[in-house]
């Protein structure tokens, strides 16, 4: 992937596409619960770019503000979700995507798991990823594992 990498994807129903360009900031599983509320899935990986590096087009997609600053965007044809939109710090505003709605999953690859301590105990990923208590960025260190 380089700068002027295009990526596209959308919903299920293809009402909201979108186009991000060049390489995500971060791909991160998330195991925190409102993600997993979100999404109805046990474990949610994301990849986030700048706001500004971000189109969407078709219908307008639907945000729900889970935490003041904070938007879930879905939607509102057929209910998927989207993204997870805010505050990104020296990133500046910044959009999440939930990689299943890309065209294209295969390439975003995750470096690290975030919110562990909030993952479901009888889930776990067999790879040997840094596991963090919170964000990869502003959080301890929990562990690798389990692979090894
Ligand atoms: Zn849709
Ligand atoms: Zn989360």
């Amino acid at each position: 992937m380089s700068d002027d990498t295009k990526m596209k994807g959308g919903c299920l129903c293809g009402a909201v596409r979108y186009e991000t360009s060049g390489e995500p900031f971060a791909v991160n599983y998330c195991h925190c619960h409102s993600c997993r509320k979100h999404n109805g899935a046990a474990v949610v990986t994301l990849a986030g770019f700048k706001a500004n590096r971000v189109k969407f087009s078709g219908d307008e997609r639907k945000v729900y503000e889970s935490s003041p600053g904070v938007g879930r965007a879905f939607c509102g044809k057929c209910g998927t979700p989207l993204t997870w939109e805010g505050d990104g710090g020296e990133l500046g505003q910044i959009i999440e995507f939930h990689i299943s709605t890309f065209d294209n999953p295969e390439v975003l690859v995750p470096t690290s798991h975030a919110f562990d301590p909030e993952r479901i105990s009888w889930f776990d990923v067999a790879d040997n990823l840094p596991r963090y208590e919170g964000f990869a960025d502003d959080s301890s260190l929990l562990r690798h594992g389990p692979a090894n």
